[in-house]
């Protein structure tokens, strides 16, 4: 399976969670082993070259795909969650929505100081959450290596609010 077929194996579902968003649902390709598996290499592919000393994840999405490339990659995993998720001592990041505001955690000690971070998610849309796990690790002293996203909604340019970090984006809509 090829970058393009890929992008076929995501559905869009209108008007989720709210109206007048197209939400891209990536069930559909994970649960199509070829697929999954193009994703995955795919992603990997564009990284592999990086230093790296750990993979973050955020939160849902990026756990999925943030832990099949730091297995692949040899490299450990740290999760970024929601408020009140994490069991040990955190650090906290608290960003604007679109209504409202939200607040991320990672544990204090997940992060060695001077660490190289990759940074992996399923989708980049506005930025704002990319943003604030960025603020986060910097916070704790790591070093943000790159971005990795399996999907990048150009027309909204989150790369505008990561301006001097790497992207690196698999599949644009
Ligand atoms: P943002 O902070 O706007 O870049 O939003 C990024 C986060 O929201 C990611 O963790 C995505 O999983 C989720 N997200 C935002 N927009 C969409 C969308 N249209 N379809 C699926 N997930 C989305």
């Amino acid at each position: 399976m090829n970058v393009e077929c890929l992008k076929k194996t995501i559905r869009d579902v209108p008007d989720f969670p709210k109206k007048g968003i197209i939400f891209k649902d990536i069930t559909t390709l994970l649960k199509d082993k070829d697929a999954f598996q193009c994703a995955v290499d795919a992603m990997l592919d564009q990284v592999k070259n990086l230093e790296i000393d750990l993979i973050v994840g955020i939160e849902s999405r990026g756990f999925i795909f943030g832990s099949a490339v730091a297995y692949k990659l040899g490299k450990g995993f740290s999760p970024i969650r929601k408020k009140g998720k994490l069991p040990a001592k955190t650090q906290a990041v608290t960003y604007s929505l679109e209504y409202g505001e939200d607040t991320i955690e990672i544990h204090e000690d997940a992060i060695g100081k001077g660490a190289k971070i990759l940074i992996v998610d399923d989708l980049l849309a506005t930025g704002g959450t990319s943003e604030a796990v960025v603020q986060l690790i910097e916070k704790l002293g790591g070093v943000v290596t790159g971005l990795s996203f399996l999907i990048e909604l150009d027309f909204l340019h989150g790369k505008d609010k990561l301006q001097g970090y790497d992207i690196y984006s698999l599949i644009h809509f």
